[in-house]
């Protein structure tokens, strides 16, 4: 295999970036077809890198050094394996202004929220460290003289697909749990944010995992991602992204009969009820839709609003907007960023258009002021006038765009929020408590935040119900997605007869 020793560096003044590699068994090595693809800054449009493509080949290649150490790592004492990922935890540290500057410049991510993700990352590193010794089976009451209990082991090799949305977190989030818990990774990043992934892996080898452990391929979806999510040695899979590649997936593990994790999309409410505070419930809902432009999983981007308050809200609204920094992820005191590419916006800008027919445009809809041609800017947009059962309220648009339901009853509401084929999440806003819980019980989604806009933590399950997923990531609950049972049972009378 031709190797590769030059590092990914990034020249920050020209935003471009040198030597993309993948991390195959512990070498950086080019695709075996010497294919590349462009990896562009959604700010401007302009070519970052070229990434290696990888294809089916290199995805065995992966694979099989991942099959070869899984045993060795599994039976690598937990101790072990915690002490690896806190070296690793510190090595993030060490280097987190450069990896949160390559993930702001390739997902687009303003600089100030990339640190704040990339300065996140040794929690979840930690978190995993700490656990790696404390889970395990248990004993079981049977009848007779018998011992029986269960042993919680590893997978083996677990495949790990990431989307562009939050690319490091999301992959951190996942292998930290596999790896603590004695399983071998293969990574593949989505194709439009590869980089710091590939810069992640040079801290995975400075750390000291051994070759094989921990593996990423860049590639296409239906190139590499599919060859991964259908590799017969693949025991278990993590999906991160949509609702319509993730069943593609589930179907390609279905074949070998991998355990499939499938963290999908959503179409979340944000509920303000009549006596919630108003600036607080508009700066959720605000985050609720804007924050990376709107490409977040559990955007809230369904406003259930109480009807006797809709007007205040609507005028305070816009006020919030009003003063709300887009541009250029570089720029200072910018909180909202662009789209991570050209497809994206299109995509975002056709349901602009669907959402001028089905509802009353109230805010934005256009380009932000002074933002740069090649980027893939849109600003927040607000419809009012929406029936719950349209398009805009209930496919996943993933941009900044709001669509303002009026409610006057909790039967009425509810029905309205479960009335959708995802159950990610919701934020509810209000004051009386009693009031909050109960339609917190009430409704088919996977977490509620209660006066508060979401916010990612390694020790809280997140996961969704109906199509927004299977299994949970995070929490003592991810345990399940990263291992298997084994029952044993010791017979401890002398004699059979
Ligand atoms: P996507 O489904 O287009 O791609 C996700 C990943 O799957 C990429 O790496 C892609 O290359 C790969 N892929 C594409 N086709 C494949 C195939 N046939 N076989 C195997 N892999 C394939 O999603 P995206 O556009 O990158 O991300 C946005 C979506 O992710 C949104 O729907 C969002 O809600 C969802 N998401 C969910 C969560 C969550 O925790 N529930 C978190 C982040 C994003």
């Amino acid at each position: 295999m031709t190797t590769t020793e030059q590092k990914l560096t990034v020249d920050q003044d020209a935003r471009t970036a040198e030597h993309a590699s993948m991390f195959i068994d512990g070498a950086f090595v080019p695709a075996g077809s010497g294919g590349t693809f462009e990896t562009v800054d959604p700010n401007t449009g302009k070519t970052i890198a070229q990434v290696p493509r990888a294809d089916g080949t290199d995805v065995d290649k992966a694979v099989a050094a991942a099959k070869r150490v899984a045993v060795d790592w599994q039976f690598t004492d937990a101790l072990g394996r915690a002490a690896l990922l806190r070296a690793l935890a510190e090595k993030v540290t060490e280097n987190a202004d450069e990896l949160a500057r390559l993930e702001a410049l390739d997902s687009g991510h303003y600089l100030a929220k990339a640190q704040e993700l990339v300065g996140a990352i040794p929690i979840w590193l930690d978190y995993w460290a700490s656990l790696a010794d404390k889970v395990g089976g248990r004993q079981i009451e049977v009848p007779g003289n018998k011992l029986s209990f269960t042993l919680l082991e590893p997978l083996g090799v677990t495949a790990h697909i990431i989307p562009w949305n939050y690319p490091l977190l999301i992959l951190v989030r996942s292998c930290a749990p596999a790896l603590a818990l004695g399983n071998t990774c293969v990574v593949k990043p989505a194709e439009d944010t590869s980089l710091s992934a590939l810069k992640f892996a040079e801290l995975v080898k400075e750390a000291g995992f051994p070759d094989g452990v921990f593996n990423v391929v860049t590639g296409y979806g239906g190139e590499a991602g599919a060859a991964l999510a259908s590799h017969p040695d693949v025991a278990g899979i993590t999906f991160t992204g949509s609702t319509a590649t993730g069943k593609e997936v589930a179907k390609l593990a279905a074949d070998h009969v991998a355990q499939v994790n499938l963290e999908l999309g959503g179409k979340s409410p944000t509920v303000v009820f009549p006596d919630a505070g108003l600036e607080d419930a508009v700066e959720a809902a605000v985050q609720g839709f804007c924050s990376h432009a709107g490409q977040v999983c559990v955007a809230g981007t369904r406003l259930f609003v109480h009807q006797d308050i809709k007007d205040e809200f609507l005028t305070a609204l816009t006020e919030r907007l009003n003063q709300a920094t887009i541009g250029d992820g570089f720029a200072d005191g910018v909180e909202m960023g662009p789209l991570i590419s050209k497809t994206q916006y299109d995509k975002v800008r056709e349901y602009i258009e669907v959402g001028k027919s089905e509802g009353t445009l109230y805010y934005g809809g256009g380009r932000p002021e002074g933002t740069d041609e090649g980027g893939f800017f849109v600003e927040p947009t607000v419809f009012t006038d929406v029936a719950n059962s349209a398009r805009i309220a209930q496919e996943e648009i993933f941009g900044p765009v709001a669509s303002v339901i009026t409610w006057s009853s909790e039967d009425e509401l509810v029905e309205a929020v479960n009335d959708s084929p995802y159950g990610l999440f919701a934020v509810l806003l209000g004051s009386d408590i009693k009031r909050l819980l109960s339609t917190a019980r009430r409704l088919q989604v996977g977490g509620v935040m209660i006066n508060d806009w979401f916010g990612e933590l390694p020790m809280t399950p997140h996961g969704g119900h109906k199509q927004s997923g299977t299994g949970r990531e995070e929490g003592l609950e991810a345990v399940h997605g990263y291992t298997q049972v084994k029952h044993v049972s010791i017979n401890l009378d002398d004699s059979l007869r």
